[in-house]
């Protein structure tokens, strides 16, 4: 069952580790189709990982196809889908710029042109929520903002896209701008963009960017 999307999940996981947003076997991504979730298998490290591994399980979370154990986070994801119609793709990962601001409890604000094109606006920070559970995602959308990324408080961080291309961008992205924040407010104290021009450089970038198709 979806061979294809076993392929395109499988490469996604991939790139999560060339980007270094992942370690051994932390993170996660997971794709809806019309009736099921394809997500990683729990506890498989990326370098042992075929897309044959791959679990499909219901929205209900009864495993439809796979011979291993879906994700502990899989809970979290399927209440995002549940809640969230528009949504296609989950990851989550503990990519360690994000991460670091998770721990601390504060939000990514919008420091940098990078960060207002692909987000628009600041990342926001969720309160506490234990892991395998479907809190995690109930904290997740109850401050989800039009950035589709949150940072989970003393964890990780959580992003939703329509498909899995544009959620693993703004993975990769999230912890581009992170890290350039962890700089800046290293060397300093950094001031926010203004609000409005933040999002006059998300719609020229989501009008503008890339190559037509
Ligand atoms: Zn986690």
């Amino acid at each position: 069952m979806y061979e294809d999307l076993r392929k395109k999940l499988y490469h996604a996981h991939i790139m999560l580790e060339k980007y270094n947003l992942v370690e051994y076997t932390s993170g996660n991504v997971s794709v809806k189709t019309d009736e099921h979730v394809l997500i990683k298998p729990s506890g498989v490290p990326y370098d042992e990982l075929t897309p044959d591994d791959f679990v499909v399980v219901d929205m209900k979370g009864n495993v439809v196809e796979g011979n291993k154990r879906p994700s502990v986070d899989t809970a979290t994801h399927l209440y995002i889908y549940r809640h969230k119609s528009d949504v296609g793709c989950v990851i989550h990962t503990h990519s360690p710029y994000a991460s670091a601001f998770a721990i601390l409890g504060k939000p990514l604000l919008v420091y940098s042109t990078a960060h207002a094109d692909v987000f628009g606006v600041e990342i926001p920070i969720t309160k506490y929520a234990a892991v395998g559970t479907e809190a995690i995602g109930e904290a997740a959308l109850s401050v989800m903002n039009k950035a589709g990324a949150v940072l989970l408080d003393h964890h990780g961080v959580l992003v939703v896209g329509k498909d899995i291309n544009e959620t693993l961008r703004k993975a990769i992205f999230l912890e581009e701008v992170a890290k350039t924040a962890y700089f800046a407010r290293t060397m300093g104290t950094p001031q926010a963009l203004n609000e409005n021009e933040a999002l006059k450089l998300y719609e020229f970038h989501h009008k503008h960017y890339g190559q037509t198709k």
